[in-house]
């Protein structure tokens, strides 16, 4: 396990290397922490990270699964956000475990509901409200 203090999102970066570098090539991430906790905010500088261009990641508000271009390469990042999905019957309709298992990344906000389906492997990341602006971030 590791733990990391942010205590700004300016050095989310730096959190989001020691995830990356963490997790070696297991690409299923699942997010937990309240609202406002920073889940969001934490996937849009790893996705930066792994290449995907600043102005197409945006909160999946109102698509369960955005997908971006990584650039250089035809691989996509998939980035769910499932606060709004009603059941795991939904999710599997959607086809959701051909996201899981198709090998891409995949950053998973809310994933309580498909619980069942994440791969073993799948990296759990627990992010926690220290205060304004800082966080606790645990990888597992
Ligand atoms: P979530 O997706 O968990 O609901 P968001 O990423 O949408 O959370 O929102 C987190 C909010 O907290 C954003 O407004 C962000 O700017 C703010 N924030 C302040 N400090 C941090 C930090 N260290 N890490 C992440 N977010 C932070
Ligand atoms: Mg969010």
């Amino acid at each position: 396990m590791n733990e990391i203090t942010v205590n700004s999102p300016g050095e989310l970066p730096h959190a989001a290397s020691a995830l990356l570098a963490y997790a070696g090539n297991r690409k299923v991430m699942a997010f937990s922490g309240e609202i406002g906790a920073g889940k969001t905010t934490f996937i849009q500088v790893i996705c930066r990270q792994l290449g995907v261009d600043e102005a197409e990641v945006v909160s999946p508000t109102f698509a369960l699964i955005n997908a971006y271009d990584v650039a250089g390469s035809s691989r996509q990042i998939y980035h769910m956000d499932l606060y709004r999905l009603e059941s795991l019957d939904e999710a599997l309709q959607i086809g959701i475990e051909d996201y899981l298992y198709g090998g891409d990344y995949c950053l998973i906000e809310w994933p309580e509901l498909i619980e069942a389906l994440l791969p073993d492997d799948t990296v759990r990341i627990k992010l926690e409200i220290l205060g304004d602006s800082s966080r606790k971030i645990l990888f597992l």
